[in-house]
């Protein structure tokens, strides 16, 4: 008998669901023949999005210069473009040296709790959350702690339950504004008070600030590290959602606050990042146009705007539902429906996302998959073209009809 290969125990907790089953499911049913609706990334690219111009010139001009490995932390000039949009956001102590650049915000994330966590140590983690903090927290030994965004409180988080939920083995607390998968954005009064709650119990802030631009209907931003002050807190952006461009793979992370007391902390990120000797090199000449330059995207999320008519016709179709509700997504690339609890008694949000693909080839993300046990909600992202969108919640709404009435 031939033994099989068996894979590392630390996955048994992980999960991506965002490209899991029902992504290979829809990719079947494409093979088969079937034009699939996919809803499920906020991959601007495959929707028809392109990054602007000159970030793409940069990356051409200096493709030659792109040939060797780069500083662990990235290209000097990249840094001290972000290092400079950072303290102009009242950032405190940032210079280059507390900028770290990744293949993606993705590879940051994994790298910054692999710096901080013991065995068993705590995260705060948003529920719902983007599923890879979690998967992050996980596989780096740590322990995710839930605190809720509910819907019935606008997807804002409670900094009473955030404070109850503290150990004495909590290490950080995680926020992501503008929320994935809500939608929410934070007012500067709950970050004070969160940022008040870290101060007590020294915890470090982790700020995944990647949707920072993607503002709807005079939502502003309050950039987390200027209400930290001195507290340290690492600050995540990149160039995928904002600049449109996610096949670069190039994202930031940002270290302000009291440099004597993230000295260490600092050193360790540095040594993580040279065991992988650098991020993608090339794709780093975008940051500086694309950060030096006025900020596209308000174009695509004002009113007229292809984001801002895409939000319009789903908060016009939820509205028309027989069967869902949706707190307005004041940021980010996404809408998080939920079905109605008089509609519903009990809702199984995977199978409805099953039955959306094989009954009207339309993939959706089920609530569940973002850390949300038994969720009434669905996520889908607002990229595809607003006509497409009006046309998916038909096929949602003949779903469920045909759910509520079997
Ligand atoms: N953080 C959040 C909240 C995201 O939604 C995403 C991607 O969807 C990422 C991080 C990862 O982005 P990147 O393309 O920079 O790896």
């Amino acid at each position: 008998m031939v033994a099989s290969i068996t894979p590392s125990a630390h996955l048994a907790d992980v999960r991506y669901e965002i490209r899991g089953a029902l992504t290979r499911r829809a990719r079947e049913l494409e093979a088969a023949g079937l034009d699939i609706i996919k809803l499920n990334i906020g991959n601007p690219g495959r929707y028809g999005f392109e990054a602007p111009a000159h970030l793409r010139e940069a990356i051409a001009r200096h493709l030659h210069d792109s040939e060797a490995y780069g500083h662990e932390q990235g290209l000097e000039i990249a840094r001290e473009t972000i290092a400079a949009q950072q303290r102009a956001r009242g950032a405190r102590h940032v210079e280059p040296e507390r900028i770290f650049i990744g293949n993606g915000v993705s590879e940051l994330i994994d790298l910054s709790l692999r710096a901080l966590l013991q065995p068993g140590d705590e995260v705060l983690l948003p529920s719902p959350d983007y599923p890879l903090w979690s998967a992050a927290t996980i596989l780096n030994g740590g322990q995710p702690r839930y605190y809720h965004c509910l819907a019935s409180h606008d997807h804002q988080p409670d900094p009473d339950e955030i404070e109850a939920l503290i150990t004495p083995r909590t290490r950080a607390l995680v926020l992501i504004n503008p929320n994935n998968p809500t939608g929410a954005v934070y007012p500067r009064a709950l970050l004070q008070r969160l940022v008040a709650i870290a101060a007590r119990h020294r915890l470090l802030l982790l700020a995944d600030e990647i949707y920072d631009e993607i503002l709807y209907d005079g939502a502003t931003f309050q950039p987390l590290a200027e209400v930290a002050g001195e507290l340290p807190c690492l600050s995540f952006g990149g160039l995928s959602k904002v600049h449109r461009a996610c096949g670069y793979r190039v994202g930031w992370m940002s270290l302000s606050g009291d440099p004597a007391r993230t000295a260490a902390y600092r050193d360790a990120l540095q040594l993580l990042a040279a065991l992988r000797l650098c991020a993608n090199v090339t794709a780093q000449w975008a940051v500086p146009p694309a950060l030096q330059s006025a900020p596209t995207i308000g174009a695509l999320t004002a009113p007229g705007g292809r984001l801002h008519e895409a939000r319009r016709i789903v908060l016009e179709a939820v509205a028309a539902s027989d069967y869902l509700e949706l707190v307005a997504p004041d940021g980010a690339l996404y809408a998080f429906p939920q079905v109605r609890a008089d509609r519903f008694a009990d809702f199984d949000d995977e199978a409805f996302a099953l039955r959306l693909l094989e009954e009207e080839s339309v993939l959706v993300v089920p609530g569940s998959s973002f850390n949300v046990p038994r969720s009434r909600h669905f996520r889908l992202t607002l990229l595809p073209p607003p006509a497409q969108l009006h046309e998916v919640f038909v096929r949602i709404e003949r779903v469920l009809a045909r759910m509520a009435h079997e």
